[in-house]
């Protein structure tokens, strides 16, 4: 049997480094962010400059890179900010996994001692504990919020508030607190009116959605990083830009998710190089990344698996009425209250704007008129299971 999987070993690859085409990877450079990446930096100057915290509210669709640019924002200006004798530091929370003020507090005081136990502690408690390992350490800290909306709407402006107050205490601004809000939506508008009035109203950036032009600089860097040379000729680049800025949700992150599952068709085929129809097979199968359904709510996740479930028995489409059954089954089996039916329409028109399902009017002939639900792309199996697993996962 060791042939067998030293044979598989051997075989032709055509990654250089697969690691970069993960969720987690943070490229050295993001082309076409660089206007943006000049804002932020003006934005925190003052930290450079023995100012005080600034805070910015960073916005856009998914795959434009908000978490990218503030990883790699953060990570750079400390970089920088070292270099001028300035201590800087950062963390990455993310709020659809730390949803609550403590939860979020929690990882915080995690980034600078790992082994900081996990219960015992009230929010009052580990907020001064942080304040005080900031005044000790002099260090100016940039939180970055991502996906804050998931916590606000959980949790309220708590975590908000308390943190950019942080800073009316800290004396001649040895030390503050920064926070990046990263979110699709306009956070602004769930904070509460105290946290609002500390967080400030004015820095707001808003990412674009990349077009094409973007995509051709975006995708060879990539494929640089992640492929042999000359593993990913130009034709089958330039297939993957098409198909990237065809593709109307899921940005950058539907590029980057192409590339991997592209390759991935040339290796299992045994080929050294990857083919434009390599990449048009992607395209076709694998619309849909994890991350995309796990960026969704739990009741938009049971309704999208309703949906999978009613089609998996076959038919071309779900009605409204179907669908919603199967969601309150779903509910039930994730122990969660359904929401009310006015509810359960707008996570219908949310998933449809967001691509990941179709609804259009039934014609006359099925009793009455109805909203037909149908999935774009995935097979309804490949999605069920998908949406279990995460479902599972976050209890
Ligand atoms: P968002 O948080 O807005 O949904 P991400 O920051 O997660 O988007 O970006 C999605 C993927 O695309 C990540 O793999 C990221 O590294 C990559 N990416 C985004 N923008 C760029 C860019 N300008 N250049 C290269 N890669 C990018
Ligand atoms: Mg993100």
């Amino acid at each position: 049997m060791r042939d067998i999987i030293a044979g598989e070993l051997g075989g032709p690859t055509v990654f250089r480094d697969r690691n970069a085409l993960t969720y987690e990877y943070l490229p050295e450079r993001l082309p076409r962010r660089e206007e943006d990446m000049a804002k932020l930096s003006r934005i925190y100057r003052g930290l450079l400059q023995g100012g005080g915290a600034a805070h910015v509210l960073v916005m856009g669709d998914v795959g434009t890179g908000k978490t990218a640019l503030a990883r790699r924002f953060s990570e750079d200006f400390k970089a920088v900010a070292k270099e001028r004798g300035v201590n800087i530091e950062y963390t990455h929370v993310n709020c659809r996994r730390r949803s609550t003020e403590g939860a979020a507090l929690l990882q915080i005081l995690t980034h600078f001692d790992p082994r900081f136990p996990d219960r015992g502690f009230s929010n009052t408690e580990m907020l001064e504990n942080l304040r005080k390992r900031l005044e000790r350490l002099e260090a100016h800290l940039i939180v970055i919020l991502d996906e804050v909306d998931v916590l606000l709407k959980k949790s309220g402006s708590d975590l908000v508030y308390h943190l950019t107050r942080f800073n009316e205490e800290a004396s001649r601004a040895r030390y503050s607190v920064s926070l990046v809000m990263v979110s699709q939506m306009d956070a602004r508008t769930l904070l509460d009116e105290a946290a609002q009035s500390t967080f400030g109203r004015t820095n707001v950036l808003h990412l674009e959605k990349y077009e094409k032009s973007d995509f051709a600089q975006i995708v060879p860097y990539r494929v640089e990083l992640a492929f042999n040379k000359g593993a990913f000729p130009l034709d089958a680049q330039d297939a993957a830009i098409d198909a990237a800025s065809a593709q109307d949700v899921g940005g950058a992150r539907y590029a980057v998710d192409l590339l991997r599952k592209a390759g991935q068709n040339a290796e299992d085929a045994g080929r050294s190089k990857v083919a434009p129809e390599d990449v048009r097979t992607a395209a076709a199968t694998e619309l849909l990344s994890d991350e995309k359904l796990e960026d969704l709510d739990r009741h938009k996740q049971l309704t999208l698996l309703a949906i999978a479930r009613v089609l998996k028995k076959g038919g071309a489409f779900a009605t409204t009425g179907e669908a919603e059954e199967a969601y309150a089954l779903a509910c039930e089996e994730f122990q969660e209250k359904p929401r009310a039916h006015t509810q359960f329409w707008t996570f219908l028109k949310e998933l449809d704007s967001q691509g990941l399902v179709r609804t259009r009017r039934s014609g006359k002939g099925i009793v009455g008129t109805t909203t037909l639900i149908s999935l774009p792309d995935t097979p309804a199996h490949v999605l069920e299971e998908k949406l279990l697993k995460l479902l599972r996962r976050v209890a």
